[in-house]
């Protein structure tokens, strides 16, 4: 039954992957994470590992998300942060109670709490959101240049001049629609 549900976008950067289980905020959205159980899927591909998930955490995730869209796009754009999307990407980050620990082959994992995992989960969400709007890391904020995407993303790219939030998806769409109109132009222009 899985595969009736739209794929995850994997990006390297947690915050940003999460926004991006909404894409085409601008044009027809499409929602990756439309149950409990597929944000379950999603935060284990991102090394964040829960048992269960119910409905009302299903809907703390995407207030999360729309809070870290809100407030990273308007840092994209250099505008005041919505103090209601700061608030909540704060209350989730103080909520949470994860804790990296090192592993034996010097890697950071998070270990969750028993308790509250869905909520230690956004907690790390919410906190690397924190370090990349504060612009604590290297790299820059941007939105993407799909009118119907305008995904916030985190430019690490060295000249920062990084337009689309996929390469794969936005960036590849755009050049065949690039290419679709420069074809039309020059059959016209042969006839
Ligand atoms: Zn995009």
């Amino acid at each position: 039954m899985r595969a009736d549900f739209p794929d995850f976008r994997l990006g390297k950067v947690l915050a940003t992957s999460f926004t991006g289980t909404l894409s085409e905020r601008h044009g027809d959205a499409v929602e990756r994470i439309p149950t409990p159980h597929r944000l379950v899927d999603w935060l284990a591909v991102n090394g964040l590992t829960v048992d269960s998930c119910t409905p009302a955490q299903l809907d703390l995730a995407r207030e999360l998300r729309e809070s870290i869209h809100a407030a990273a796009t308007a840092a994209a754009i250099q505008d005041a942060l919505p103090a209601s999307a700061v608030q909540v990407i704060n209350d989730r980050s103080i909520q949470g109670r994860a804790a990296p620990v090192l592993t034996p082959e010097g890697e950071r994992r998070w270990r969750l709490s028993s308790a509250s995992r869905v909520e230690d989960a956004l907690g790390v969400i919410a906190a690397d959101a924190i370090s990349i709007i504060a612009g604590e890391r290297d790299g820059k904020l941007a939105l993407c240049a799909s009118p119907t995407c305008q995904a916030a993303f985190f430019d690490t790219s060295q000249s920062r001049t990084r337009k689309w939030c996929d390469m794969n998806t936005c960036g590849n769409r755009q050049k065949k629609a690039r290419f679709n109109a420069n074809h039309r132009k020059g059959t016209r222009s042969a006839e």
